[in-house]
């Protein structure tokens, strides 16, 4: 084997866990190469020129002033993400009402008058004890004080924006520390390239530091020795299989994927069982859209106390006009379907949003475009698996860890998660596997 194909570690996938990771190695000093398969950075992250708009293939929205922005910092990656203000809108009774700095209170007062009620079961959740049982829902949790078809509206809609699950499937003791604990997405935005700007940005700062990307690539093995250490990975390259030899492996495909490349049959079985239990991705239905007329006045986002599905609608060309062509307007309106984990029809529940459209965006008949209607699940879903119920990112071999939305910490979501997943990874990898110190 020649020193080219030797690296320090090797990140399996380019999405936001495996970005996030690789640039904290390559800072680190760690020689890191980056394999992805596709021909693009970002994963679901990522986003597609369709006709010159720049179409978001999964997240549309970073959150600012937490984690991703704090690892970019670190790395010296760009972090050109603009901030909608106020972020967020939420039609209540046909008003677009903006809630920033007003609370739960001042949200839910105007739909019901058990508001106070809930506004002090989500202070109650500030404490430990006051945390409901693991079994109980989100929408059970609500159900205990209004019947209000707002009030369970609105906690869906966040659900299905937050976590990309149904208040259903969601449970309450997840969403109230969320909300009671973490950074709960109260600032964010939206890159001007689309979200794959974000990536881009990383992936620069992982070859500033000597890392490679190979794009195009698929990992077909990761390699173990018979004392359950990693020692590298096997590669499709140009139609050539490529060794690579590494004593540390991260795995950004999800842990049933890593799983099946690592080709063993003696994998622990209680490990395997848990991968197995654990792989329960979500369900999202996209509707990307664009107008030469504003359909949508919201300079941000815009969320549904009463839809059919409809969770939001995002406005990216106010504040980022640089994703569609001149004179055009680019939104998106997301659903999760019912239910969000398992089958549904995708037929019914698409059409469910597209009347939700019809009914929340005045014109959307005659002057909107569509320009793709897309369904995210199974193989490629909002989130891998359902929050609350992730995984571990350990693995029972030496070198390998799993980091990306199938291996979340305790409540959280999305990119951030990832981000924290590949800071917890790192941070282990330099423990137990330090450099040489004249690399460092
Ligand atoms: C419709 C939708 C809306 C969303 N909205 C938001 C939002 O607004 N904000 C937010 O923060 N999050 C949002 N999310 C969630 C967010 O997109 C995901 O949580 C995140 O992108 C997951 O990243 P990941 O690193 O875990 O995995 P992935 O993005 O799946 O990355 C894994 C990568 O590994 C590659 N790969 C797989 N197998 C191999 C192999 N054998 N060899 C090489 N490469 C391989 C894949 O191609 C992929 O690029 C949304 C998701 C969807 C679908």
């Amino acid at each position: 084997m020649t020193d080219t194909l030797t690296y320090d570690a090797v990140v399996v996938g380019a999405g936001a866990g495996g970005l996030f990771a690789a640039a904290r190695l390559a800072h680190q000093g760690y020689r890191t190469l980056v394999v992805e398969r596709l021909d693009k950075v970002g994963g679901r992250a990522s986003t597609t020129d369709v006709d010159g708009f720049k179409v978001n293939d999964g997240a549309i929205v970073i959150e600012c002033g937490g984690i991703t922005q704090q690892t970019c910092e670190e790395v010296g990656a760009p972090f050109d993400i603009r901030e909608p203000s106020p972020p967020i809108l939420y039609r209540i009774k046909g008003k677009d009402v903006d809630v920033t700095g007003g609370g739960w209170g001042f949200l839910l007062e105007r739909l019901t008058r058990q508001g106070a009620k809930l506004v002090n079961g989500i202070g109650a959740a500030r404490h430990d004890d006051g945390l409901p049982e693991d079994e109980l829902t989100t929408a059970d949790w609500v159900r205990k004080y209004t019947s209000n078809k707002g009030v369970h509206g609105i906690f869906r809609n966040m659900c299905a924006s937050i976590f990309a699950v149904s208040s259903e499937d969601l449970p309450a003791r997840v969403f109230l520390t969320y909300f009671t604990r973490k950074s709960a997405f109260k600032r964010f935005g939206f890159h001007p390239e689309g979200t794959i700007g974000l990536w881009r940005g990383l992936a620069a700062a992982v070859e500033a530091k000597g890392g490679e990307v190979w794009l195009s690539t698929h990992v077909t093995r990761i390699v173990t020795d018979d004392t359950d250490a990693v020692t590298g990975v096997e590669v499709v390259r140009d139609g050539e299989t490529v060794s690579i030899s590494a004593p540390v492996v991260v795995s950004n495909v999800g842990p049933a994927a890593t799983l099946s490349l690592l080709q063993r049959e003696d994998v622990p079985e209680d490990y395997a069982l848990t991968v197995k239990k654990a792989d329960r991705p979500t369900a999202m239905i996209t509707v990307n859209f664009a107008s030469q007329q504003r359909l949508i006045e919201a300079p941000g986002m815009i969320s549904f106390a009463t839809s059919r599905r409809l969770a939001y609608i995002a406005n990216f060309t106010d504040l980022c006009p640089e994703m569609a062509p001149e004179g055009w307007h680019l939104y998106v309106g997301t659903a999760v379907p019912e239910p969000s984990v398992g089958d549904f029809d995708e037929a019914a529940e698409t059409e469910l949003l597209m009347q939700d459209l019809r009914d929340e965006v005045p014109g959307f008949d005659d002057r909107a475009r569509i320009l793709s209607v897309v369904i995210t699940r199974d193989g490629w879903p909002p989130q891998r698996a359902v929050a609350g119920f992730d995984m571990t990112h350990e693995t029972p071999y030496a070198g390998l860890w799993n980091v990306g939305d199938a291996v979340k910490e305790y409540a959280n979501g999305g990119t951030s998660a990832c981000a924290e997943t590949a800071q917890i990874v790192v941070g282990k990898v330099v423990e137990q596997f330090p450099l040489p110190r004249e690399d460092r």
